[in-house]
């Protein structure tokens, strides 16, 4: 599609995170099948339900905008991905892939937040005030994430991975 006004540019970067949204739901299991921590992969796995919610959230912002939900191909998560699986397969200790796995999640979370962080504005900028608010709740929710992330690298698994011979 061709972007010539803010309104495109709004709805490219909303299929933009829709793409990523979908491939996050599909990573997600595996990053919590191989988490060894209970604490990090409850987290995971609450937020793979969330990410469930935030895909429907962003469809009816689709349909508040009469636009199809539909995703363009996102490099940027792809890269994410990939990279996360690639540390995943190269981590053999068990402590230290706890620590790996969350720094790979938190990369995902502050894609999402930078993201979301523009749509907001952009849709309060355009009067899209119901899309707005569905969004800023995505938001919420990815800080929301990253934030657990942090507390709970910070609460055992830094340490735990440190101390891994
Ligand atoms: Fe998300
Ligand atoms: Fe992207
Ligand atoms: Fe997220
Ligand atoms: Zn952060």
């Amino acid at each position: 599609m061709s972007v010539k006004t803010m309104e495109d540019l709004f709805v490219a970067t909303l299929k933009d995170i829709y793409y990523a949204e979908k491939q996050i739901l599909k990573a997600l299991p595996g990053m919590v099948s191989k988490s060894d921590n209970a604490e990090l992969k409850k987290a995971l796995e609450t937020h793979k339900a969330e990410t469930e919610g935030q895909v429907e959230r962003l469809e009816q912002v689709f349909k508040l905008l009469d636009v199809p939900a539909r995703g363009k191909k996102c490099d940027a998560i792809e890269g994410i991905i990939d990279e996360a699986k690639e540390h995943m397969g190269d981590i053999k200790n068990e402590r230290v892939l706890d620590a790996g796995i969350i720094s790979s999640a938190q990369a995902v979370e502050h894609y999402e937040i930078c993201r979301y962080g523009t749509l907001v504005e952009w849709a309060n900028d355009l009067g899209y005030t119901d899309a707005a608010k569905l969004l800023k709740q995505n938001l919420d929710e990815e800080h929301h994430a990253d934030e657990l992330l942090t507390e709970i690298a910070r609460g055992s698994v830094n340490r735990d991975a440190e101390a891994a011979a």
